[in-house]
């Protein structure tokens, strides 16, 4: 077993063993389809000395983040989250324009975009390199490269200190939080603030997220053990704030330990709340993996009766998670006919691990199957809404977490109605 990455405790408690997995994002060509796929243990570790519930097992971050197949622009949820994000920043933390906004696993420039149409100047780093060309070429300079000190000193030195530092969704891809730590002191302005958005654990845990889980993810974060973090750091946690984003996240407003923000009641209530959840305590880890396992038979369950009766199934978004439920739950090409993506980088490729081919979303309409199984289920409302001639000739969803059921018609009115 692994030391604990915040706390260096060598007494973690493993709670849900996934097994040997293939990665997540590993989608192959046909060529690669006869040949060994290779796999990775994906077990998951709880910390009882800092909370922090994290991989025991750790891929090297070459092997997936060079080539990356997610693209934030690809979802309209995502492009007016960082709409409404950029705003909020600009509004609360730039005093003057052309002040730096700095990301970090800025993807394909989706959030930055929107810093720049507001006036600011902006720097993405990441370390996909696909990615990486696009925000360039789309006039929005990236350096081509993993955020670490070593990175973040070149950054300050060419471009001057950030006032806002920003990570979405990507701190739970670095093995080195307290590197990350140290490089973000280092490019941020001494009044500057990092604004950092992590998938919650509360929020896995409630609603059986089981399957956020897979290798890139090497960490599922509650406020707690970051708040040690950036102690130990000598930076501080001063705001927090809850956001709708993948299943549920975490905003957080950190800046330099002596910094000029005062602590907010948000954060004594969230360590209150958490408390009061569990959160900080094995048992709550315990009770999740029984749910994990209580859902796997109820799905595998469902699609057999189906199956039974003759229907065609097939589902809908293949991103990683997706990946994860289909593999651990032992589903693939004997139930699913095919999985639709609007991410043309998917689409002809087939899922790792079950080989189940991914096509344009126009298939579900030209093809009508009787069920789709929606694996992006955090994108539910806009999957409605995109697939509404699909339900209205009859088609059925199956939302799968965080317990299955199926949406039928009638949900049009419900979303249209928001
Ligand atoms: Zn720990």
């Amino acid at each position: 077993m692994s030391k604990c990455r915040i706390c260096r405790n060598d007494h973690t408690q493993a709670f849900l063993k996934l097994g040997p997995t293939p990665l997540a994002n590993s989608f192959l060509n046909l060529d690669q389809l006869n040949s060994p796929e290779p796999t990775y243990p994906l077990d998951v570790v709880f910390c009882p000395a800092c909370g922090l519930v994290q991989l025991d097992h750790v891929v090297p971050p070459t092997v997936m983040f060079r080539n990356y197949l997610y693209v934030s622009s690809t979802s309209d949820t995502m492009r007016s989250h960082f709409a409404a994000y950029a705003g909020e920043v600009i509004d609360r933390f730039l005093t003057v324009p052309d002040q730096l906004v700095i990301e970090f696993g800025s993807n394909d420039g989706c959030l930055l975009r929107e810093i720049q149409k507001r006036g600011a100047r902006t720097l993405g780093i990441e370390p996909a390199t696909n990615l990486a060309l696009r925000a360039t070429d789309a006039g929005i300079e990236t350096l081509n490269d993993f955020f670490c000190l070593r990175t973040a000193t070149v950054a300050r030195e060419r471009f001057g200190p950030a006032k806002v530092l920003s990570g979405n969704n990507v701190l739970a891809h670095i093995e080195d939080l307290h590197d990350v730590v140290k490089a973000s002191k280092a490019i941020l302005d001494p009044a500057g603030v990092a604004v950092f958005e992590v998938p919650y654990l509360a929020e896995t845990i409630r609603n059986n997220e089981f399957d956020t889980i897979y290798h890139e993810h090497l960490y599922y974060f509650s406020l707690k053990p970051l708040m040690r973090l950036f102690q130990d750091g000598a930076m501080r946690v001063f705001d927090v704030k809850r956001v709708p984003v993948h299943g549920g996240s975490l905003r957080l407003y950190v800046t330099h330990a002596e910094a000029p923000y005062p602590l907010q009641d948000s954060v004594t209530r969230l360590l209150a709340e958490e408390e009061s959840q569990g959160l900080h305590h094995s048992d709550a880890y315990k009770s999740f993996s029984q749910n994990v396992a209580t859902l796997r038979e109820r799905l595998r369950e469902l699609l057999r009766s189906l199956k039974n009766k003759g229907a065609r199934i097939a589902a809908y978004g293949a991103p990683a998670k997706g990946n994860t439920l289909l593999n651990h739950f032992g589903i693939g090409r004997e139930t699913i006919d095919f999985v639709a993506d609007r991410n043309p980088l998917k689409q002809g490729l087939y899922t790792p691990g079950t080989h189940i081919p991914v096509v344009p979303v126009d298939r579900i309409l030209s093809e009508q199957p009787d069920f789709v199984l929606v694996l992006a289920w955090n994108f539910i409302d806009e999957i409605v809404l995109q697939q509404c001639e699909y339900l209205k000739r009859g088609g059925l969803f199956i939302v799968p977490i965080p317990t299955p059921r199926v949406v039928d018609e009638s949900v049009l009115e419900r979303t249209e109605a928001r």
